[in-house]
């Protein structure tokens, strides 16, 4: 049995297959004479296994998603069409006998290289479809074609992995991921925030004991408690079994408060909306009974592909999102781009620490078009319906005060364009770092609610990197210094009469709950599949028992301390979620 970090609820039994995401690179290597024949031969089958594996995998795409996402294999597919390169690949293998694979290899880097070069964000999109394409193709040429990526799992399987960004997470079909195990990561990163958004069952920061798993093996993976086990016996499939069987009792038995608001024993209704990451999420919002939603992370719509969308195509999206729960509200995060949401369109260098770097409203205010044309989109969305706005990770009043000039701006032309957009549109800040929490004050008179992206003010006020297994008992949300920040940023909303919430991972931990409302936290916004727990917590406690645990944090020194109180005051109301063992 190996343990990691459970990120994402739920139990899978399946077999294992490993993705390799190591490059391969050939080495320098020649061959007979006589063999050139067979050589050139050898190549052409690469190739058409290489065209037929991409056009599978984009067709599979187009079915499940759509058009548009399908067409980043267009320019692979194209790469091996590429009159220039072929000929180069072909010459050295007749000129200069080098082995297929060296041959491709060093033509397509030599073509990579190049695009790379060449300060253009298109370019440099261009050399990655090679380096991609490469890869596949060495990976036929080599006899490993499983080398390829989570796009091509054909059949379910628990997918192994040395890491998943959050882009190849996003592509994960759950109808073929049974779960996924990493030896990297922990529980707030983005991959692990969207397999619990996509419900895949997920165990990350495996670390070194991820080597065990080998491709083929049955595996189970329990991701309530973070385990991994390799051929399970009768008896343990048996247990986990009944484990599955509770807990799906409870769901059902939770669509009995679908409908009911989420308000305390003593009378006090929290605000429960919904986190989504895709348009496509509404349907989950509103069978959660969650009251719209507190976070659309916009950035979805831009990553795994090979444009950016443009004003029109977003604009569907947040219409979308926007008439299908009105007349709830809708909060749109403006783009969190950079950190580990990385995007090839735009050209961002590599960077030292890039979570405290060229990262959401920083870069939006210096790509001035591509936060216009956002903008933009969601101004004519807010017309069908309840549509707030929120800009991230702010760390000073100047930044808020840029996009509201880029937003007014937006508006005026939208109104000389003769389009509509609500008027009094809503614009909140998300509280993520320190600064902002301690001016939050000041940013208080300048908008309309906060809301506390825990994730991130965890990360940036106890330096606490969210994505690195190796300090992740660091990450404590209970640590005073947080609960102060919170406090502090609840008072300063309160004061100016506006209200605070909290949309980061912590308002979905139960035990963290009861502590947050009795904060003063007005809002909580959890992913879809966790609304009804959260509703179901919040019934089931008194906000005057919540306000005594949020008294005694603010005076105890020990994150221990305040977690065993706030565990135990949410075990005592719902003692059934907390079932973890099989
Ligand atoms: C957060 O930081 O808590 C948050 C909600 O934003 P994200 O997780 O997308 O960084
Ligand atoms: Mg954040």
């Amino acid at each position: 049995m190996l343990r990691g970090i459970p990120v994402s609820q739920g139990v899978s039994h399946g077999r294992v297959v490993v993705l390799n995401r190591s490059r391969i690179v050939p080495a320098k290597a020649g061959f007979e004479t006589d063999d050139q024949a067979g050589e050139e031969a050898r190549f052409q089958t690469a190739l058409s296994e290489t065209r037929k594996q991409l056009t599978a995998v984009q067709e599979r795409l187009r079915d499940e998603f759509g058009a548009k996402e399908s067409q980043i294999f267009d320019a692979h597919l194209l790469v091996l069409e590429d009159p220039a390169l072929m000929e180069e690949v072909g010459r050295q293998i007749r000129d200069e006998h080098h082995t297929p694979e060296y041959a491709f290899y060093t033509a397509s880097e030599k073509y990579a290289e190049a695009l790379s070069a060449v300060d253009d964000s298109y370019l440099s999109e261009r050399a990655a479809d090679i380096r991609d394409v490469t890869q596949r193709v060495l990976g036929n040429l080599i006899g490993q074609p499983q080398r390829a990526g989570v796009s091509d799992l054909t059949e379910p399987c628990i997918v192994v992995a040395n890491d998943l960004t959050p882009s190849d997470t996003a592509q994960l079909d759950p109808a073929k991921v049974l779960g996924f195990v990493t030896e990297v990561g922990s529980r707030t990163s983005h991959t692990a925030i969207l397999a619990r958004s996509l419900q895949i069952p997920a165990v990350l920061g495996l670390g070194e004991a991820i080597e065990e798993l080998k491709p083929g093996q049955t595996v189970l993976l329990d991701g309530f408690n973070g385990f991994v086990i390799i051929s399970p016996s009768e008896q343990t499939l048996f247990e986990y079994g009944q484990l599955v069987e509770r807990q799906s009792s409870i769901e059902e038995s939770l669509d009995e408060i679908r409908t009911e608001p989420a308000k305390t024993l003593d009378g006090h209704t929290i605000i429960l909306s919904a986190n989504i990451e895709r348009a496509g999420d509404v349907e989950a919002v509103r069978k959660s009974g969650a009251t719209g939603v507190g976070l659309f992370r916009t950035e979805f719509l831009f990553i795994n592909r090979s444009d950016l969308p443009n004003e029109e195509e977003q604009f569907q999206a947040y219409k979308k999102v926007t008439e299908y729960l009105a007349p709830e509200p809708v909060i749109i995060r403006t783009l969190d781009l950079g950190g580990d949401k990385l995007l090839s369109h735009v050209n961002v260098a590599a960077e030292m620490n890039p979570f405290l770097g060229w990262r959401a409203i920083r870069l939006c205010l210096e790509e001035k078009d591509l936060f216009r044309t956002q903008l933009r989109a969601i101004l004519r969305a807010s017309a069908f319906g309840d549509l707030k706005i929120m800009y991230p990770m702010v760390s000073g009043m100047e930044e808020l005060d840029a996009a509201n000039v880029l937003l007014d701006e937006c508006r005026d032309q939208l109104r000389a364009e003769g389009f509509e957009f609500a008027e009094n549109l809503e614009i909140g800040v998300m509280i993520e770092t320190p600064s902002a929490a301690m001016i939050a004050d000041s940013l208080a008179r300048c908008v309309k609610f906060f809301s506390i992206g825990t994730n991130d003010l965890i990360q940036y006020s106890l330096a606490v990197d969210r994505l690195n297994e190796k300090i992740a008992h660091l990450y404590e949300p209970t640590h005073p210094g947080i609960l102060r920040l919170i406090k502090t940023t609840v008072d300063s909303g309160q004061a100016q009469k506006i209200w605070t919430g909290v949309c980061g991972e912590m308002a979905g931990e139960l035990s963290m709950v009861p502590l947050l409302i009795g904060l003063g936290v007005a809002e909580l916004s959890v992913v879809p599949s966790l609304v009804p727990r959260v509703k179901m917590l919040i019934r089931s406690i008194e906000m005057a028992k919540a306000r005594e645990l949020a008294e005694f944090a603010l005076n105890c020194d020990s994150p221990g301390e305040i977690l065993d109180r706030a565990e135990a005051l949410a075990k005592a109301a719902v003692p059934d979620f907390f079932e973890k063992t099989a």
